[in-house]
Formats: structure tokens, sequence, C-alpha cells
């Protein structure tokens, strides 16, 4: 169920949860305790049996601090409800256990860890899954098809991709999904709930890496699962015996960084998007990668389904015959501002060599059958002055372009 806001994503991100206590604490505290009292064995026994809602134990998620967490990432998802997480992967993993036992499919390129529990994991377990490139999207039907059994299915994807920011259409896949009995998973990770709303196009759950773009400073690791109150109740089982809840302490952090989720992410699509076309003009970059760009191939898509574009962008260096991997590396060893690390989303500006960490991996036939190539730089577009960050892009670049004669001269 599709709760319609009242209010912008703005003024839930800063109230949606929030509870004051009896000091009068403008937010709901920290509860930094494992379990609750109470007052007798009926009242116990009526929070146990469900007859009234109360804190129990954390582990259970029964914890004001992350009750409040979750009353704001469902407001900021325009879910009816969400599920807090210790990790994107254990949202992830509580989400297929729960609701994908008769088969997975995930179309197109996913986050690493999540393309390990599809294609390595839980097939031990005796779960069917499929994974389908962008370009194999008429293969879904079929698939689906042959998926058997009534332990629930799921289609898995992410929008925009990571590294190629690839868009799928999330109205029309949901469509296509739920002809089948199936479910639809969007990993909105990427995106984030300013950028794009699946559910609101459809999608019946929506998980993030809260690590990246929700929690925004590179200081914490949660995840977050949203939808339905009936899919997520399945789900709460598998992560209260997993025992991957968050620890109030984070979650509190995490309530405290999506008090500035808009405003965060509205200053890094507009870096991200001035900067991407800065560097479509370069030229020492063979290709930018970016859904604002006119040039890109899904632009028109993510303008239809998409509020923002996102702070993400790859470039892709021009090796000229130099080797692609080198030359794509020595642009990211000479960047100053930018700092060389495999995530996303803070407020500092982070770079990535994909075919160095990310899909570090795949094999080379792999990555090349997926569209990545060694020439390619992910970035992650922060909250620095971005005529600053250009002009750290500007100095790496020209510095190997003045040393490529000497390469040349090497050999
Ligand atoms: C990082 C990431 C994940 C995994 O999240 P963790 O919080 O590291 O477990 C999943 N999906 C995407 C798109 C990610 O970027």
């Amino acid at each position: 169920m599709i709760k319609t806001p009242e209010q912008s994503i703005a003024t839930r991100c800063v109230h949606a949860g929030e509870a004051a206590d009896a000091h009068g604490s403008p937010h709901t505290p920290i509860y930094s305790t494992s379990t609750f009292a109470f007052p007798s064995t009926a009242a116990i026994l009526d929070v146990v049996e469900g007859r009234a809602s109360g804190s129990l134990y954390t582990r259970y998620g029964l914890n004001p601090t992350i009750q409040a967490l979750e009353a704001k990432l469902a407001a900021i998802e325009g879910a009816e409800s969400a599920l807090a997480f210790a990790s994107g992967m254990a949202a992830e993993a509580a989400v297929f256990l729960a609701h994908g036992r008769g088969g997975i499919v995930c179309i197109g390129d996913a986050y690493g860890g999540t393309l390990e529990l599809l294609a390595d994991q839980l097939p031990l377990l005796g779960i069917a899954t499929h994974l389908l490139l962008g370009t194999e999207l008429d293969q879904l039907d079929e698939r689906l098809a042959s998926l058997s059994g009534n332990a629930g299915r799921l289609v898995f994807l992410e929008t925009p991709t990571n590294p190629a920011l690839e868009v799928f259409d999330i109205a029309a896949i949901a469509e296509r999904a739920h002809a089948h009995g199936a479910r639809l998973v969007v990993d909105n990770t990427f995106a984030s709930p300013v950028n794009q709303q699946p559910l609101a196009l459809g999608a019946d759950l929506v998980v993030h890496s809260a690590t990246k773009y929700l929690g925004g400073h590179s200081d914490l690791t949660a995840g977050a699962l949203m939808g339905s109150a009936e899919l997520l109740g399945a789900v709460a089982g598998w992560r209260k015996n997993l025992g991957t809840t968050p620890a109030p302490e984070t979650a509190a952090l995490l309530a405290r960084s999506l008090r500035t989720l808009p405003v965060r992410v509205q200053a890094q699509n507009a870096s991200a998007l001035a900067i991407a076309e800065t560097m479509q003009a370069h030229p020492r970059v063979a290709r930018v990668l970016h859904p604002g760009l006119a040039s890109f191939p899904g632009h028109a898509l993510a303008a239809r389904q998409m509020n923002g574009f996102g702070g993400m962008l790859t470039l892709e260096v021009a090796a000229e015959g130099a080797d692609p991997a080198a030359a794509a590396a020595a642009v990211v060893d000479r960047l100053k501002l930018f700092t060389l690390a495999p995530s996303l989303g803070g407020v500092e500006s982070l770079v990535t060599q994909p075919c160095t960490t990310t899909h570090h991996g795949l094999t080379p036939e792999e990555r090349q059958r997926r569209g990545i190539s060694d020439a390619m730089i992910r970035l992650s577009i922060g909250l620095e002055d971005p005529a600053e960050l250009i002009a750290d892009l500007e100095q790496a670049l020209a510095d190997t372009a003045a040393e490529e004669p000497n390469r040349v001269d090497q050999r």
C-alpha cells in the first residue's frame, strides 16, 4: 500500500517519527538499552502476545529509537511501513529469504554483494536465481514463467545502475512482474528517495544501503526496507532471528542524517550535472555517463521517472593507444580533492575505478559483456564547491596528457 504524503519530503525528513520526550527533547533520544522493564507479568504478556505495542527487546526492533527511525524511513519513501537493518546487505538478504524463495530474477548490474548472494549463495539453499543484463530484458517473462511454487517470486533491480548508470522503467517492469504474480524490489540506493519514489511507480518493496546517501557522511553502516506492513511483517521475523537489527546508536545517527537528506541530495544533483557537462567537453574524456545529460541514452526515461538525476557520474578516460586501465588509474591517483574509496553518497567526493574495486571480481570478458570498461572512473559527488572539484579533475586529466609522450617514448 502506498501512502500519499501530505507534506513535502523536506518536511517529512525533519519531522516524521520524532516524538518529544518527557524532558522536551525535540527528537527521539538514543535508548541505548537492550531490554525494557515492565510493571507486571500481565503488561509484558500484552506486548509479547501482540495486544499492546511497546518496547521489549532491541534485537526485535522494539526499541523507541529504532521505531522512530523506521517511521521516518517509511514517510520518506511514501511507504506504509519500514524496517531498519544493520546493513544494506542485511536488508536484501532478509527480503530475499522472506519473499524470494520461489526464485529471483535480477535485471541489470547490481551491487557486487547482491550479485554474489544471488549467483553463489542463495542457490546453495535451493533458491533459483537468474541474472539478466539490461539488453536481455526481453527474457524476463520467460524466466519468470520458469519459476514455480508458492514461496514468493521476486524481480530485483537497481536504477540507475553501478557504474554505467543504466536507467530501467520501474512502472513497466512492475507491470510485467505482477502479470506473473511476482513482486518487484527496487534498490533505490543510487537515486535516494529525494530523486526517485519506486513505490509510487508500482514497485512493491524498496531497499536501501543507508550506508550511502541516507547516512550521507561515510560514518555509519545500515540498511532499510520499505513497503506494505503485510510484506514487511514476514521480513521482520527473518531480521529478528538472523539478528540483523541496527544498534540504537546507529539508528539515532541515521535519523540525524535523514533530517538533512533533501538539502544534501539537491546540492549533489546540481554539482554532478555541472561536472558532467564540463567533463563532456574535455578532450581527455572519451565519454561521460550521467542520467542528466541530454546525450545519455537513459535521459528521457530518467527525466520521466526521477525528480533529480543524482550525484553519481562515470567518466571514461580517453586512453588513445595507452593501456586504458593504467590511463584511468593515473587520473585517479592524481586527484587531490576526491578520496579514493569504494563507496558513495557522502559529503566528501569519492572516486573509484570499477575494474579495480567494485567489479574487480569479474573476469575481463564478463566486465566487457556488462559494458564496464577499464578506462571508467566512477565519481560520487559530495558537498565541496563544484568549481574546485572541476579544477581537481582538470589538473588530474592535464597531468596525464602531459605524460603521454613520455610513455610512448619508453616503448
Ligand atoms: C553499498 C550498496 C549495497 C550494500 O550495502 P551495505 O550497507 O554495504 O551492506 C547494496 N546496494 C547498493 C546499490 C550499494 O551501493
